[in-house]
Parts: C-alpha cells; structure tokens; sequence
C-alpha cells in the first residue's frame, strides 16, 4: 500500500482554552483559525459551549496546533477537565471588561493540577475598555498567576471584533509550544476517547487527542477498561484521512471488532498490555486553597477523559487541610484505565466544586492506613526506585563521583551507596576510580560511548599527524570531556591505559598499535636533509635552504612537522633560533666543548 506519512515535524502541540463563561474562549478560537467551535444546535441556540470542541490552528513557523475549545460553564467543568487533560499548553482568557471570574480561577487551578508548564494569558474584549481600567485587570491577573509555574506566562491584549493583538498571540503561541513537540510521539500509544458515535458503512468512530505514541491503519489495539480488542481499519486528523497519526494530534478511529454500545467517553484506546484498569489507585493528593478534603469522602475523579466516582481513603490523618497534600488511596466505584504517573482532578460530590488533583503513584494495590511502611513504600513510589535514579544522574557525558549523583538524584549517601553496589554488580555502571563518596561513576553504556569516541579520536589524530608521537592529554580532554573535571579526566585516562585500550607516554596519549612513520617517499628525503647537516658540522645552511636542497619544500606546517618529529626521534637537534645540527655533529661539538 501507498502511504504518505503525515508530517510529524509540523505537529506542535495541543493547546487548551481556560477561562469564565462569556469570555470570549469560542471567539477568539474562531478568530485564530476559522473554525466555530460551538458545533451543537442546542450550543448555537443558548450561546454557550457544552461540549468540547476541536480546531486547527496554522502557527507561524509553518507547524499547527491543535486547540481544544472548552466550556467555561460552570456546570461543564467536567469537559473542561477532558479537554485539559494532554495539552501542553493553556491559552487562559481573560475578559477586560469583568476580569478575573470564578472559572477563571477554577480552570487554571484545574490546568496547574494537571501538570501545564506553559500557558499564554489572552485579555479579551480590550477595545471595551479604557487603558487604565486594563492595567487592573492585568495586575488581577499578575497577582493570580503569581507562585505558579505560569507566573512569567505572557500576556497579549486582544481584540476578536478589531483583529487587535491576534498575530502577536499567533507568535507567542508558537514560541509556547517550541518545545513541546519533543514529549510527543514517545511511548506507547493512548487516546483517551472523548467521542463515540457510528458512521453509516463503517461502524464504530472514537475520537480523542493522541496523548502518546503513534497508530496506524491495521494497529492492534485495547479498548479499557473492557479490555475488548480492536482494530484500526480508518485514520482521520482533522478531518482529513490519514495512514497514520502521531501524539498531539486529534484523531477519528475508525475501529473494527467493538460496537459503539460497547464504547463511552472515557474508555481508553491503547497499545494492548500497556495499561491495566483498576479499582484502586494510590496517589499523591494536592488540596486547593479554600477546601478540605475529608477521609472517607466520596468524590469525583477525572482522569483522561473519564470520570468515576469514588472514595477518599486518607493514608497520614483524618483531613488534608486547605492548600495541603497527603497520600491517598482512592477506590473507585468502577474500573478505570489508570498508569504511574497519570494526573486526574477530584471534585466534591455534592455541590460539585473543584477540590484539587494530583498524581497517580501506584496501581491496584492496597496501602493501609498510618503504617509507617506502606507509607514508605509510597514515598519510593513517588520518587522512583533508588537504583534507577542514580543510573539517570550516571548517564554522563562524564563520570560523576557518588556524592555528585546522589544529590543529583536526591538519595540519602546510605541509599546511594547500596543503589551503586546494585547498578555495579548488574554491570549497569562501572568504576572509573576514587574511593567511598569519591567513587567516580558512569553508566555502562556510556562508558562503552566513551571509550569509543575516544579512541575514535585518536584515531584520527594518528592519521592527521602520522610523524607525532601520539595526541596531548590536554588536547584529548577538551575535545571529547569538555565538561570533566581534571580528576575525572585523570580516572577516565588511567582507566583506558589500564585497559590496554590506550597508551601514554609523558604528556601524550597514543592508540597502542601506533609508531610515528615517514612515508618512503619522505623518508628518502629526510635521509638527505640529515646528512646535508651531518656533513655541514657547526655551520649548517638555514633550514630553509636545507630542506630545499632536499627536496621537502612542502608546506611550512608539513616542513614543522617533519622537523619536529626528526628532533624528536633524536636525528637532530634544535639550537636556539630556527637553527638545526645533525645530531652526530652536535655531539661531536659537545665533548669538544666538554673536553
Ligand atoms: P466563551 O464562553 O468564553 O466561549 O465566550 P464566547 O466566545 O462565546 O463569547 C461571549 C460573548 O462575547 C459573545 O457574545 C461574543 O460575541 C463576545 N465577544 C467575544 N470576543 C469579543 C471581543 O473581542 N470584543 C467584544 N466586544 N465582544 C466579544
Ligand atoms: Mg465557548
């Protein structure tokens, strides 16, 4: 079959909406990309978004983005939290005219939980008001930002009615998402489906933001948490079929093998095996100011697209006070595909409000309550087993010693030095030198880069410079680990001479197999130039006319060269100046001298 890979270069990102109902979301979105994202004749008829919508925006580097448009009704914070979840960056919209609202609040609070580094903020409406009133409303925003990770977040006054602002927002957008391309397409592929309807011919079509990975026409997949398989028998992105769709994009599935009663909202489409569904999840809790969070209270959980209920089991006390975090295990009322890692929202079960988020730390097993172990277990969990974080900090380009790694991986000197004895004795890192917390360390791979790169170089060091004895260490160091310290240097040098893999003589480093040689051509010529100064005794010619007279009017730096590799095989010997002897002469006239 004839495919045409989409581009994946041109895949941006994805870009989510946040703002209060009325701000201007669905407008500014159609103003950026001509597409009205209010799809729904009831949405038409009330003016407002219920659910999600989709858009393609062409930024100006050439690369698109998809945008999720979200509703900013209060009572759809649910498609919100769908919307927001795989985006990787916030455009939060702010109308000039009422300036910070409710939802406002409530959605970059929502966006923050679930882990959204970068974010635009767009002031709406601007040609309302007058410039001073816009500065508090700036200064409103400022203030909400500030201590997140958005704080630096740029601000563009815009206008959808004059056009005002709309490019600058085009260009902050793209510079936004510049490195957000770099997440995408890794991993196994997952699409959290947020559609589910079916086309007449051709069966079941699922909908959603690709959130990782790749799929293609005839993948394998899973649908969970039924765990029913299904096959990809169509590919649309934006509405255009394709042969294969990458992470960030928004993707149609056309799936053979699963009826569409069979699929909801919130079901996950996946690489078979790469995740389970569960009924427990152990997390780490983050509560928003202003709330409390209950042991025992029954909540809703959002994550990906889905939504479940479930309780609250506090693993430390009784509460998690306003603006805290605690360890929690949630067991939820249905199954739910769930992974390490993943990020969800909890919401009040009755009244509906946001209560906070957090994170996914471990799945389908039970961790009980004020047990100092599980506890423990939980906070490994959380920071990743100590062997692995280590060989992350090991992975070079140059060695580090144990202390080093193991602040860089944030592990107790006890912890580091058992996760060391663990990655040594399953030869996942070697030993370059040093001893107890000076141990000097880099990851086994690595190591084997290293050593290739270096003997690599020197390589072509012998070739560019066959008549020098071998490479200077200064030289080899700065060109391969530029970043070393001299010690580690020193450790990595000594480690490959030890190795036989490299030799050294005083200050110059050489492949063992190598001796400095003169091509037969240049050899006969130097026998000449030799014993022209032999023969010339005390009073030899310029060494200009010297090698001419042999024959070696080369270049000045092959001339230097060859010089310098005669006086170094002790043919000649060099007096001050630019003045060379024949080395039997110039002994003869030492023990004349010394005599
Ligand atoms: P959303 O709920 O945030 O999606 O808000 P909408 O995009 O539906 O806009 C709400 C109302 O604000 C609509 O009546 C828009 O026409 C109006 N609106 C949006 N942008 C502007 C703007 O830049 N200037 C003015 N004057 N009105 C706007
Ligand atoms: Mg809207």
């Amino acid at each position: 079959m004839a495919t045409s890979l989409p581009p994946i270069a041109d895949v941006a990102g994805v870009i989510g909406t946040a703002g209060h109902v009325d701000h201007g979301k669905t407008t500014l979105v159609r103003a950026l990309t001509g597409t009205d994202t209010d799809r729904l004749p009831e949405e038409k008829r009330r003016g407002i978004s219920i659910e999600l919508g989709f858009a393609r925006l062409e930024l100006p580097s050439g690369r698109r983005a998809a945008v999720v448009d979200v509703p900013g009704h209060e009572r759809f914070v649910r498609h919100m939290v769908a919307g927001a979840s795989g985006i990787d960056l916030v455009l939060l919209v702010v109308a000039a005219d009422e300036g910070v609202m409710p939802q406002t609040r409530e959605h970059l609070a929502i966006a923050l939980l679930l882990g959204v580094r970068r974010g635009v903020v767009a002031l709406t409406k601007c040609e309302l008001v007058e410039p001073a009133w816009l500065a508090l409303v700036e200064d409103d925003v400022r203030a909400l930002l500030e201590g997140t990770t958005l704080a630096r977040a740029p601000m563009v006054h815009v206008s959808a009615l004059t056009g005002q602002g709309l490019d600058e927002l085009r260009v902050l957008l793209d510079q936004g998402l510049e490195h957000a391309a770099a997440r995408l397409d890794r991993g196994l592929a997952r699409l959290p489906v947020d559609r589910v309807f079916s086309v007449s011919g051709f069966g079941t079509v699922v909908t959603g933001t690709l959130t990782s990975g790749a799929l293609q026409i005839e993948d394998r997949l899973e649908l969970l948490p039924s765990r029913l398989p299904a096959r990809v028998r169509g590919l649309e992105v934006h509405g255009s079929p394709v042969t294969r769709a990458a992470a960030g994009q928004r993707v149609a599935v056309n799936l053979v093998g699963v009826e569409r009663a069979e699929v909801r909202r919130g079901d996950v489409l996946a690489t078979p095996g790469a995740l389970g569904a569960h009924q427990l999840l152990a997390v780490r809790l983050q509560v928003l100011p202003g709330h409390v969070l209950e042991h025992g209270q029954r909540l809703h959980l959002h994550l990906g697209t889905a939504e479940v209920l479930c309780r609250v089991t506090l693993l430390e006390g009784e509460r998690i006070a306003a603006g805290g975090q605690g360890f929690g295990l949630l067991r939820l009322e249905e199954p739910l595909a769930a992974g390490r890692g993943d990020r969800f929202i909890v919401r009040s079960y009755s009244p509906l409000a946001t209560l906070g988020g957090g994170v996914v730390l471990d799945v389908g097993r039970r961790y009980r309550r004020q047990r100092a172990e599980d506890l423990e277990a939980l906070a490994v969990a959380e920071r990743g087993d100590p062997a692995e974080l280590l060989r992350e900090a090991l992975r070079g380009p140059v060695p580090r010693t144990l202390a080093q790694a193991a602040q860089m991986a944030g592990l107790a000197p006890q912890e580091a030095a058992a996760a060391a004895a663990a990655l040594l004795s399953q030869g996942r890192a070697v030993v370059l030198g040093g001893s107890g917390d000076g141990l000097l360390l880099l990851e086994a791979a690595r190591w084997e880069d290293l050593r290739q790169r270096l003997t690599q170089e020197l390589r072509e060091y012998h070739r560019l410079f066959p008549l020098r004895a071998g490479m200077p260490r200064e030289e080899l160091r700065r060109q391969v680990l530029g970043a070393a310290e001299g010690r580690a240097a020193t450790a990595v040098f000594a480690t490959l001479v030890a190795q036989g893999l490299v030799r050294s003589e005083g200050e110059f480093l050489s492949l063992p197999g190598f001796r400095p040689q003169l091509s037969a051509a240049v050899q006969v010529q130097a026998e000449h130039l030799v014993s022209a100064l032999e023969a010339a005794g005390l009073a030899p010619p310029s060494v200009g006319e010297a090698l001419e007279a042999a024959g070696l009017a080369g270049g000045a730096a092959q001339q230097a060269e060859l010089l310098a590799f005669l006086v170094s095989s002790g043919r000649l010997v060099r007096a001050e100046g630019q003045l060379y002897f024949g080395a039997r002469a110039a002994a003869e006239a030492a023990s004349r001298v010394r005599a």
